[in-house]
């Protein structure tokens, strides 16, 4: 049975990064007009509100977005994704969060096309009652991984496919690799992006090596790091690989992953990273 809830996290530094890059990685979709499928394998329940329990209990978004929302200049490559947590914050005061569906449903176009699975049994009918009017979008509660197999490629040949376990099953590292092959097999142009905790770096070693190991090219890593890695408990950093990003996106990091850093980690610890782990 699954126990994470995302409720808890809503919000975090590993949230900021991974929408950041997501928001991204959408809006160059869109510099094309032709539509495109949006997956996502793991969503979550859509929308968080910041006030809750689940949310106070932690307070890790008070590390994350609220550092963000405090900024009176922000970066330009943040504007798509915080004009979204704006945009649901009208009157100045941060409560509520949206998770990656939410945010694809707000960036979206009419013509694109959603696809999002969850499999947690309270998470599911929240997200399906988010998504009830939306006539571009697939909610289903099926195994995330499957949607790779049965949903690509795309009509539209243009897609771009989120994988956001919670790696609370610990092969969830293989399983992501293994999922972006069964992807690439019938969908060798769309984009892929996969987001991993940074607990034990050896988790993410291995599961680089194997990413390496399929033949995949144009793989593209991106880390923010709040402390240096450690073998104690607990998460030091998060990051997205992203298979076929856009060619902006290895830039747009560049130029915002230090404001990132400096905005969400003020003592100044960790590291930031953008490199290929595959080039072309
Ligand atoms: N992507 C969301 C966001 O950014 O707002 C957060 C997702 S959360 C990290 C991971 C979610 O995956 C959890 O809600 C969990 O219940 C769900 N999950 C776990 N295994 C799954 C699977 N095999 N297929 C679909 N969902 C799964």
């Amino acid at each position: 049975m699954l126990s994470y809830r995302h409720s808890f996290h809503a919000g975090n530094y590993a949230d900021v990064l991974k929408h950041t890059v997501q928001s991204l990685i959408i809006e160059s979709l869109k510099e094309k007009e032709k539509p495109f499928l949006y997956v996502d394998t793991h969503s979550g329940a859509g929308r968080y509100q910041l006030t809750s329990e689940h949310a106070e209990k932690t307070g890790e978004y008070l590390q994350g977005i609220a550092r963000i929302w405090e900024q009176p200049d922000l970066p330009e490559e943040l504007l798509p994704y915080m004009n979204i947590v704006r945009r649901m914050n009208d009157n100045g005061r941060l409560r509520y969060y949206p998770g990656s569906p939410l945010l694809a449903k707000q960036l979206l176009r009419e013509d694109d096309s959603l696809v999002l699975s969850e499999l947690h049994s309270t998470d599911f009918p929240l997200l399906r009652a988010e998504f009830s009017r939306d006539h571009r979008t697939k909610v289903s509660k099926e195994d995330g991984y499957q949607q790779l197999k049965s949903k690509l490629p795309p009509a539209s040949r243009r897609g771009f496919i989120l994988m956001d376990p919670s790696y609370e099953l610990k092969s969830d590292y293989e399983a992501v690799v293994k999922g972006v092959e069964e992807g690439y097999k019938r969908f060798a142009t769309g984009t892929y992006a996969i987001w991993y905790p940074v607990v034990l770096r050896q988790h993410i070693k291995r599961m680089i090596k194997q990413l390496e190991a399929t033949g995949i090219r144009k793989i593209l890593q991106i880390e923010l790091a709040v402390r240096p890695d450690s073998d104690q408990r607990g998460m030091t950093a998060s990051g997205m690989i992203v298979i076929n990003p856009p060619w902006k996106l290895e830039q747009q990091m560049k130029n915002v992953l230090p404001w990132l850093h400096k905005t969400l980690v003020p003592e100044g610890t960790g590291h930031t990273l953008v490199e290929w782990i595959v080039p072309e």
